[in-house]
């Protein structure tokens, strides 16, 4: 087991350093995650800073987010026990106020965080696994209990 991520962050001072940050995130810290996934392991995360080229144009900062780890959840077709491996590697814009994260739009949904303002890391990692998390996570056909139906084996009610 590795150590704990780091709990707040600065992104702009961290940007202007290029800093990167590795560790795990337990389920203690991923409260929304645990209402609908079990998490046995602690993710493995890493974030690093910088100004992206896009979001330097309007004064943002890039977070680079690779986080790993296995979620263990409940298949949504014959509700039996399924482990879903999660590998995301996103990056998310961090700009400084409202008026910025308008400015931001083609880079996608940025995060309002002024300079000098600690933000939970945590956090955002949170928000961008439940953004790629499976809407209805499944078995795939021919492991799963229940067997899907062929969509013309289907009969018509009338
Ligand atoms: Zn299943």
């Amino acid at each position: 087991m590795g150590d704990s991520l780091i709990r707040h962050v600065d992104p702009w001072q961290d940007a202007a350093h290029g800093a990167c940050y590795k560790g795990n995130l337990d389920v203690g810290r991923l409260p929304r995650l645990s209402t609908i996934a079990e998490l046995n392991t602690p993710l493995q995360v890493s974030v690093s800073f910088h100004r992206g080229h896009e979001a330097e144009k309007h004064g943002a900062v890039e977070i680079e987010l690779v986080a790993q780890g296995r979620l263990d959840m409940v298949c949504q077709r014959c509700l039996g026990a399924l482990a879903v491996e999660l590998a995301l590697q996103v990056s998310v814009g961090v700009v400084s106020g409202e008026a910025a994260a308008r400015l931001s739009k083609p880079l996608g949904d940025s995060i309002v965080s002024p300079p000098g303002e600690r933000l939970d890391i945590a956090s955002v990692v949170e928000d961008e696994v439940l953004l790629a998390m499976p809407f209805a996570p499944a078995h795939s056909p021919g492991t799963c209990a229940v067997q899907c139906v062929e969509q013309n084996e289907i009969r018509s009610p009338c």
